[in-house]
């Protein structure tokens, strides 16, 4: 399998685990697929840089070992990890050595996150929801296939919220024409699944690759939003991050816990 490996990263961005003060040394494993192109997502431009490499069993084994001295969490991430055929046994290798698994998908292979459910294999899943409907979920995704990013993802939610040893992230990226009667569309989809934290992205643009006409949020328009949802809907509260700039991908102290 070929991966990008990253130690010491800062993952997941969610209240619960900032409480346990464990978020910045999760050692991020990406995989070099992707079955979507969603439109704000500059994945398809370094897909094939030459930094991901290739790991027999045996030296991802040792890798893992390596790892754990600086950290028992391994994300795995992507591209899209579920695409991986060597994943479960990866998985495997990590629990066996002592780790803990995260995983950040697309939703678009329920049944591989039932295995993965049924293996007990992942403590925490990241979903990223590609729209706030089945036909934004489309556009964005750049695959026509509403079965695949809409139906599948809401059923992996669905899946993965029924069972009670795991929390689950679900972000959606957000552009300049968000607002509250989004946010509160958002969390419509979200309420009716257990264990869930919502997490808000604001769009990055890239200046090696501008994507025309998406703009990021206002930065204090997304926070007033986000303050107005909660006095309606308290119940959100120590339940939503925002990602609001490049420095916040990476620094713990730029995201915001509303
Ligand atoms: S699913 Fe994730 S990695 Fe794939 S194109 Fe979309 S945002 Fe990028």
């Amino acid at each position: 399998m070929s991966y990008l490996v990253v130690p010491g990263s800062f993952s997941p961005k969610c209240p619960l685990y900032v409480k346990n003060d464990f978020p910045t040394n999760v050692h991020s494993i990406s995989y070099c697929k992707c079955n979507f192109m969603c439109e704000f997502c500059f994945f398809k431009y370094y897909k094939n840089t030459n930094k991901y490499i290739n790991y027999s069993a045996e030296q991802f084994e040792l890798l893992v070992n390596q790892l754990l001295s600086k950290g028992k969490m391994f994300k795995f991430t992507g591209g899209e990890p579920t695409l991986n055929k060597n994943l479960i046994r990866d998985l495997y290798i990590v629990k066996k050595a002592g780790g803990e698994c995260f995983l950040d998908t697309n939703g678009s292979s329920p049944q591989i996150i039932k295995q993965l459910l049924e293996l007990k294999l992942i403590s925490l899943f990241g979903i990223s929801l590609k729209g706030l409907s089945a036909s934004e979920a489309t556009k964005r995704s750049g695959i026509d296939n509403q079965g695949i990013c809409w139906d599948n993802v809401i059923k992996s939610m669905s899946l993965i919220s029924e069972n009670s040893s795991c929390n689950l992230i679900v972000t959606y990226v957000c552009y300049d024409n968000f607002n509250l009667e989004k946010l509160i569309g958002f969390s419509k989809i979200l309420e009716n699944f257990n264990n869930v934290y919502l997490k808000i992205n604001n769009f990055q643009p890239n200046l090696d690759h501008p994507t025309p006409g998406l703009l990021p949020k206002d930065p204090t328009d997304l926070r007033q939003i986000i303050k107005l949802f909660l006095k309606d809907y308290p119940s959100w509260k120590n339940r939503i991050t925002l990602v609001d700039g490049p420095k916040a991908v990476s620094d713990i102290k730029e995201v915001i816990w509303m």
